[in-house]
């Protein structure tokens, strides 16, 4: 069982080393993760850091900032997203205690 495990985070490593070479996984000002944004306009995704507010293409080089309307986009989908955790397990909770 430890064999297995052992060599199935190899593979990971590996796989993450093959795609930083090709993807801007960090951020070159704060070293920070950054995330690929898909947009409907746009071939690829842009890469975007949120500590620094910016978005830079597949080679790494800057495109724009983060505009306010995309942050606050970005807190409501969150937002909504938590909320769905939160109200999935309120439901289950009621019919609990309407049991007794
Ligand atoms: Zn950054």
């Amino acid at each position: 069982m430890n064999c297995v495990k052992l060599s199935d985070s190899d593979t990971v490593i590996q796989i993450e080393v093959e795609i930083q070479k090709i993807m801007p996984l960090l951020c070159k000002d704060c070293n920070g993760r950054r995330f690929p944004i898909a947009f409907p306009d746009q071939r690829d995704a842009l890469w975007l850091c949120e500590k620094c507010k910016n978005f830079v293409n597949i080679k790494d080089e800057f495109v724009r900032e983060w505009t306010k309307e995309e942050m606050e986009e970005n807190k409501t989908k969150l937002e909504n997203f938590q909320k769905d955790v939160t109200t999935e397990k309120t439901p289950e909770k009621k019919r609990r205690s309407g049991v007794n």
